[in-house]
């Protein structure tokens, strides 16, 4: 494929917010919740009380002090050597999210390679890389490969899914980013587009 489009997920992928959400929860509410209270990679399932103060701390997320997750940007330059690369991530509806997350993800993709939106399968894309099993069906529907990037909130998912022999969509699951990226580079090679 000459010079594909890589779509990659931010939240869970490039940054993993949940440690900071804890920290800023635990902060704001005095509270003591522990990372296995992260249950689900979308704190809106999370217990009416948890969710409410996760919510309260998402919507007020500054991604400016975000560190990206480790090995990202050696992945990203493997990325950029096959293509373009995208960021694709769903816009909050606090102000200081959606405008920190634009601003920082235009800092490091370029301001015309960062995508808000709600949905992964409408995205104009010849990959994704992502965590979170919602947006791994929707783009598994599409018939695209996608890498999936393992975490805590993915393992159930994905043992039920690896179990699915109907699954013909092209996937491999990562450890880390770069080993994403290494990845990426495998499916674009192997992938063989349907006549
Ligand atoms: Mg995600």
């Amino acid at each position: 494929m000459s010079n594909p489009t890589i779509a990659v997920d931010i939240d869970g992928v490039v940054f993993n917010p949940q440690e900071d959400l804890l920290a800023s929860a635990n902060a704001a509410f005095n509270t003591d919740y522990k990372l296995e209270d992260v249950v689900d990679f979308d704190y809106r399932n999370f217990p009416l009380r948890v969710r409410n103060h996760f919510m309260y701390c998402w919507d007020s997320m500054d991604y400016y002090t975000l560190t990206p997750v480790e090995g990202f940007y050696d992945g990203l330059s493997i990325l950029q050597s096959l293509g373009r690369v995208i960021a694709v991530s769903a816009p909050m509806r606090g102000h200081l999210h959606v405008t920190s997350k634009w601003g920082r993800l235009s800092d490091i993709f370029g301001d015309k390679n960062v995508v808000l939106t709600k949905g992964k399968d409408n995205v104009n894309a010849d990959i994704l890389i992502d965590d979170a099993p919602k947006y791994i069906d929707q783009w598994l529907d599409t018939e695209r490969p996608i890498v999936i990037q393992a975490r805590p909130w993915n393992e159930e998912y994905l043992d039920k899914m690896i179990q699915c022999i109907a699954r013909e969509t092209p996937y491999k699951v990562a450890t880390d980013f770069s080993n994403a990226a290494t990845l990426v580079e495998e499916l674009l090679t192997n992938n063989v587009p349907k006549a």
